[in-house]
């Protein structure tokens, strides 16, 4: 019998949620995810997907299961994961597959307890007996086990299923989160820094889909600048799915500002027209919130009074997942969703070719509204948002090159 992958889901996202809406985006999700790879299919069943890799041989079974797991590791609305043999619903050959397909796991361990679950209550044995039974022929497989209920290091799960009963020995954790797209689309500011491609990974387990818009002043900024953040979407498809990008051109507007309006407030205007910018874009691909990766304090223009300027042009939520993260827990995520390296990488963004000597800390919306009125910006900002170029970054595409 196959070897295949059970994924749970649990009971307790679904609360609130639609669970169909939840499990069709998880499994299509999850199918994306996997497309690269080989095929597969698919089944679902009391709050647990299972996949199965269409093969003949043991081998290429073995090898997509080693190679799906890391990706469905990554994969939002997944709470575990388990590799599992599949088998007959009957005693004997449950007790025989298990000896076989555990053996490597329980010659590796010292103690053990079995568990089982059984939905369909015509099979002819209860749970306690499956256990008493199975424990001790595994027992009697395995003489240098004993038996832990409390602290095993190796817990056997037998579940009895409708078709088929699954025995498995590891259960992994999954990324948790609800599947990309269950809560509707939201526009990120993507920098080249550390911070926002966080804010995309918080923001994409709440299940929002992610697209990316980068502000890019050629000639002052390079076009590996650029290149670096397209590396970053790239980098964050495993986790976010496909992503749309838009790199909008900010040269001119960066220009006007730096010659009609005060340097100490370049940095909160420049944000409040990136604001503006992003949430047309936004509006026109139904977007229903704006992303960034600013965290209070941070830098000048993540002061509150900063926060509320750039906030008086949003027309929508705008949304701050690192708003009270250190730094220091910032970088571990960063590092643990793989864009760190990238990140540090040190390529010029066009917030600090622009910088103020002295930014203005506490600004009023009142002086801020009126230095911005010493240019026309609604014009330029028109242009930036029709000149902006879009880009997909496909997820199993992506993932194939890497
Ligand atoms: P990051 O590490 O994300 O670059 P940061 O600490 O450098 O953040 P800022 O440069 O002040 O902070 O940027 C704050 C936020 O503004 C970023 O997290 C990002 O969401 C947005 N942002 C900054 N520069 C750009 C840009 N060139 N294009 C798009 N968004 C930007
Ligand atoms: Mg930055």
């Amino acid at each position: 019998m196959r070897e295949i992958i059970l994924v749970k889901y649990g009971e307790m996202a679904l609360k609130g949620l639609n669970r169909s809406t939840f499990e069709d985006a998880l499994l299509r999700n999850i199918r994306y995810r996997l497309k690269a790879l080989g095929k597969f299919s698919y089944a679902k069943a009391q709050s647990t997907i299972y996949i199965t890799p269409e093969t003949d041989t043991d081998e290429v079974c073995a090898e997509l299961i080693d190679k799906a797991m890391p990706r469905l590791k990554k994969v939002f609305g997944i709470a575990a994961l388990c590799r599992a043999r599949e088998c007959e619903k009957d005693f004997a050959k449950i007790a025989e597959q298990a000896v076989a397909y555990l053996h490597e796991t329980l010659t590796a361990a010292k103690t053990f307890k079995v568990e089982a679950k059984r939905s369909d209550k015509a099979f002819p044995m209860k749970s306690p007996e499956i256990c008493r039974e199975l424990g001790g022929i595994l027992l009697e497989a395995n003489p240098h086990l004993t038996v832990n209920v409390t602290e095993p290091e190796i817990t056997v799960t037998v579940e009895i299923r409708d078709t088929h009963a699954y025995i498995h020995a590891a259960r992994e954790k999954g990324a948790g989160g609800l599947p990309v797209g269950t809560a509707g689309n939201a526009m990120l500011l993507l920098s080249g820094g550390i911070d926002s491609p966080v804010a995309a990974y918080m923001m994409a387990k709440r299940g929002l889909r992610i697209t990316a818009c980068h502000f890019a002043s050629p000639p002052y900024t390079s076009e590996r600048a650029r290149m670096k953040v397209e590396t970053l979407c790239e980098k964050l498809t495993p986790w976010c799915g496909s992503m749309a990008f838009y790199c909008v051109p900010f040269t001119e507007i960066q220009e006007e500002l730096q010659r009609n309006c005060p340097e100490e407030f370049f940095t909160i205007l420049m944000r409040r027209l990136m604001m503006e910018i992003a949430c047309k874009l936004a509006e026109r691909d139904q977007c229903g919130a704006i992303i960034t990766g600013e965290s209070l304090g941070q830098v000048a223009s993540q002061t509150l009074p900063a926060l509320a300027c750039t906030d008086a042009v949003a027309t929508m939520p705008v949304l701050r997942p690192l708003i009270g993260m250190d730094k220091v827990e910032i970088v571990e995520i960063s590092r643990k969703i793989d864009t760190f390296e990238t990140s540090i990488q040190p390529y010029e963004d066009c917030c600090t070719v622009f910088t103020p000597r002295h930014p203005k800390l506490r600004p009023h919306l009142p002086e801020i509204e009126e230095a911005q009125a010493a240019v026309d910006f609604a014009p330029m900002i028109e242009k930036a948002v029709a000149n902006a170029e879009k880009k997909i970054f496909a997820q199993h595409i992506s993932e194939a090159n890497m």
